[in-house]
Formats: C-alpha cells, sequence, structure tokens
C-alpha cells in the first residue's frame, strides 16, 4: 500500500515539476496586483533555499507577452483549427485572489486537438473587461481555456465575450463560486465547457503568446475565436462583483504576426 501512495506522490511531484513553468507557478512567488503591472520589478523576498530575485523578470523582458491588440491587417493562412473535444464534468469552482477560476477534476478527459497535438483541459478562467482587444476595442470580458500537455506546451484557446443574451451554462460558475477569495466550493456540480465555446469556430486568430499573469511564461499558442458568446448584464455585473479590472495591458506585437484563419474575419 505504502510504495503505491509513493509511486502516487512522485508522479504528482513530476507532473507539478513538469507544468510548473506554465501555470501552477502563478500560484507560488511574491504577491502581485493590476494596479501596478511593473511585474518585472516585483522582488523575491521569501527565505526559499535559492530565490529568485526577480520571479517575474519575464514579463518585464519576455518579447512575447501576451494580451495583444489585433488588428485589420492579421495576415491570413492555412491553419490548424483547434478542435475542442470537451466533455461535461464535475470541476472545482474557485474565487481566486485574480480571477474567478474552473478547475477541472482528476481524470478529467477533455482536451482540445489542434493538428495532431492533444491538449488535456486543466482549467479556465474569466477578465474583465477582455485582454485581447480588436482594432483597439476590449469586449467586455474575455475567458480563457488554459490546455496543458504533459510536457508542459500549453494552447490558450479563448472565448471573447460581449453582453446580450442569459447564459445557463456561466449561471451555474456564478451560483457555485465562493464570494470570499482563496475559497473553493464543494464538488459535485455538473458543467459542460462546450457551452461556452462560440458555435462558429471556423473562424479565429492565432499567435505565439505568453501568461497574461506572473510569471508571464512564453511559449504558449492562443487561440482567440473571431465569434463572441454572450452573458447578460446582470451576470457581467456579477463576474465583476466577484473580480473586475483583472485584465493585463496591451503588450507590443515586437515583430510577431497575429494569424487569422479566413480573410474578413474582422469584425465577426
Ligand atoms: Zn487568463
Amino acid at each position: 500500500m505504502r510504495h503505491i501512495v509513493r509511486a502516487k506522490l512522485l508522479v504528482t511531484t513530476m507532473l507539478t515539476v513538469m507544468i510548473s513553468p506554465s501555470w501552477a507557478a502563478s500560484d507560488s512567488g511574491p504577491s502581485w496586483d493590476y494596479k501596478n503591472q511593473s511585474w518585472a520589478q516585483i522582488k523575491d523576498s521569501s527565505t526559499k533555499p535559492v530565490p529568485l530575485n526577480y520571479p517575474y523578470a519575464t514579463c518585464g523582458i519576455g518579447s512575447s507577452q501576451s494580451p495583444v491588440n489585433i488588428t485589420g491587417t492579421a495576415a491570413t493562412g492555412r491553419l490548424n483549427r483547434p478542435t475542442p473535444r470537451y466533455i461535461p464534468g464535475t470541476p472545482l469552482f474557485l474565487n481566486k485572489d485574480h480571477a474567478v477560476q474552473v478547475n477541472t477534476e482528476e481524470g478529467y478527459l477533455g482536451s482540445v486537438a489542434i493538428g495532431n497535438d492533444v491538449y488535456p483541459l486543466i482549467q479556465f478562467h474569466f477578465h474583465a473587461p477582455s485582454e485581447h482587444t480588436i482594432n483597439g476595442k476590449p469586449y467586455d470580458a474575455e475567458l480563457h481555456f488554459v490546455n496543458i500537455r504533459r510536457d508542459g506546451k500549453a494552447a490558450v484557446m479563448t472565448s471573447l465575450i460581449s453582453v446580450g443574451a442569459f447564459n445557463a451554462e456561466f449561471q451555474k460558475i456564478l451560483d457555485n463560486t465562493p464570494i470570499v477569495d482563496g475559497q473553493t466550493n464543494a464538488p459535485g456540480v455538473r458543467l459542460n465547457p462546450n457551452l461556452l465555446l462560440p458555435t462558429n469556430r471556423r473562424q479565429f486568430f492565432t499567435y505565439a503568446g505568453s501568461l497574461t499573469t506572473p510569471p508571464c511564461s512564453e511559449g504558449i499558442n492562443f487561440y482567440i475565436f473571431s465569434q463572441p458568446i454572450t452573458i447578460s448584464a446582470e451576470q457581467l455585473a456579477a463576474l465583476k462583483n466577484l473580480d473586475n479590472n483583472n485584465n493585463r495591458a496591451i503588450q507590443p506585437l515586437n515583430g510577431r504576426v497575429v494569424t487569422s484563419s479566413k480573410a474578413g474575419a474582422m469584425g465577426q
């Protein structure tokens, strides 16, 4: 029995180490906020054996940072379309310091396929207003589906959110996210992530970016659907009541190209 527990622990530790550059590390390290976004200048004053002096340096010196503004001059190209294979599950609903977040449960099998790559869905979370802008204009909110392979390679799929029709699946998230920061709900609520994706997934933008929160790790491919999903004005107000203005400033492209899946995809 004991060796099974130990083996499990080892696997858990290995997974944590492998995926930490992509998302787990954002839970550790010095605190940060959205009011002062000079995250690269935050010093680590912890007593860890080998502290990184500036653990969020990438936020400042990285050249492929997110989010970005997407303009009408986006290049068009033949692209592998992200194909979500999400399934209903019983995730955990978290009120994190910086966002409303939904973590898929252990053993969840939903993933997104992009070309020959399959990325398991680990968590999704919200920003309000949106982080990416289209021709300089933000949307009311933005949903980031964080899909991470075991080797750490990550793809973030994004639903832009506009105020419009009531969204019943989104309401489940509002109803089950604890009011208090740092708390998690009792599990067991069934949620279908597919219902938080737009129906038209043929038109999207893609580019190479980064986490939009410290440590701002790069090497993350973004897939942003042109067609937004909707939530009602009341639902947007409720989301903002939990976390508001949790959007990072637009970052320079530094020569990167945002590719559009289809000509004329702008303004959808
Ligand atoms: Zn995000």
